[in-house]
């Protein structure tokens, strides 16, 4: 038996879509000229498939700050903070973090994923219970695998459902219960109903973690997220985040309004044993930060291209995730169709992303675009164009199904 049987159905998948001609996935994009303008697979594209929600990877102060801390700090630490060292900017990052937030302090991990993986795993353990929204994202369910603790997935955006299982829940033991949800659920750009959430999770004596990933830079009057966006920042314990999409980086982080935070500082081993993030990246997320905060109308300018496409696409007919959000996702008959409208968009210059099936939480295929502030007017019109094109004439109105999705 080779270690390799184990991958034979995505070897099948794969060679279904080289038969197709059609691999969306790891698409090379040959060329970047712009946080929208890009070369993908040959095809002169605009790229709405990014996460690039500010559209800060190029702005100039940014890139000034990172080309600063290269030529000053060098290419990288080569090492972890417990063991190496922490660089001045490390330090710097964490208390403007802390800053933004009003919390006494945050931790900066060398990826989002990292972050949320070692926040989750670190914070619970065995004898506790974890209480997650079923769509939550991989790096929470590692956490959850990592932690030992009993792990209760609830229902999509279901507070009802929440509050059934916080029942059933043991009382009077030892352990203590972390709800985990995100701001904006990456597939259909729906938000969690997180007033209500937090106020069952103070009712049940739980704490509460927001992944504001998709929401940092997006909502709330000064970007914080969901959070800030509907005043429940007393009612959440632990805020996860990444600096790879509003912030235009790679990295994460994990804030608390509890100081004990920085005890898992030294028990992470998702931030022990992984080399710190490098002074540039560094760099530019500190000045990325300060736009983010400073800059509503960055903000201003996302939200107004999500609500032209957004109603456009939903006027012509297609069947979109619930809300108008950054991630606008376009539900799509068939993965074959999905597979073949994705190359016919970039043949016509529009690059967005494809999620098919068991990745998606609607059990059929997606194709999804992200809009950023740093689209034009003319580029979402082109974008919004490209769409309609692909004539979506049988859509039906939109039906949340993943609630209705079998739970163990
Ligand atoms: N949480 C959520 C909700 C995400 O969507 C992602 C990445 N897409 C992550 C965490 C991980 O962040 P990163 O890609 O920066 O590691």
């Amino acid at each position: 038996m080779s270690i390799f049987d184990k991958f034979q159905d995505i070897a099948a998948g794969i060679g279904e879509l080289a038969g197709l001609g059609i691999m969306p996935f790891g698409a090379e994009i040959e060329q970047i000229s712009s946080a929208t303008e890009g070369v993908v697979l040959g095809h002169p594209v605009i790229l709405a498939g990014t996460n690039n929600y500010l559209g800060l990877t190029f702005d100039p102060d940014c890139v000034q700050a990172a080309r600063e801390a290269l030529q000053v700090q060098g290419t990288g630490t080569t090492g972890s903070r417990l063991a190496n060292g922490s660089y001045a900017g490390h330090l710097a990052l964490e208390r403007e973090l802390a800053q933004f937030y009003a919390t006494p302090s945050a931790i900066v991990f060398s990826t989002g994923f990292l972050a949320t993986m070692g926040a989750v795993s670190t914070l619970t353990g065995p004898g506790d219970s974890i209480l997650i929204d079923a769509d939550c994202h991989a790096s929470i369910y590692e956490g959850t695998r990592l932690s030992g603790a009993e792990v209760i997935r609830f229902r999509h955006n279901n507070p009802e459902d929440l509050e059934r299982r916080l029942h059933r829940l043991p009382r009077g033991g030892e352990g203590s219960t972390l709800v985990v949800v995100e701001g904006i659920y990456s597939m259909l750009g729906d938000r969690a109903p997180l007033a209500e959430i937090a106020a069952l999770t103070r009712q049940f004596g739980a704490y509460l973690m927001v992944d504001e990933a998709h929401s940092l830079g997006v909502l709330g009057a000064t970007g914080r997220g969901l959070t800030e966006e509907l005043g429940v920042e007393d009612a959440v314990d632990f805020i996860v985040g990444t600096f790879s999409k509003s912030l235009g980086a790679v990295g994460g982080f994990c804030t608390s309004r509890h100081p004990e935070l920085e005890l898992m500082r030294y028990s992470a081993r998702s931030y022990i044993f992984s080399a710190s993030l490098v002074p540039s990246v560094v760099a530019s997320t500190r000045v990325a930060l300060r736009i983010l905060r400073e800059r509503q109308d960055l903000r201003e300018r996302l939200w107004g291209n999500v609500n032209h496409l957004y109603h456009a696409l939903s006027t012509a007919g297609f069947r979109l995730g619930p809300e108008p959000s950054p991630v606008i996702a376009m539900m799509v008959e068939s993965k074959d169709q999905a597979l073949v409208w994705w190359r016919r968009l970039l043949e016509q210059g529009v690059y967005v992303n494809v999620v098919l099936p068991p990745a998606t939480p609607t059990g059929g295929a997606l194709l999804r675009c992200s809009l950023s502030a740093a689209h034009t007017e003319d580029q979402v019109e082109r974008i919004r164009e490209a769409l309609c094109g692909l004539g979506a004439t049988d859509a039906r109105a939109w039906a949340p199904q993943a609630d209705s999705a079998p739970l163990a």
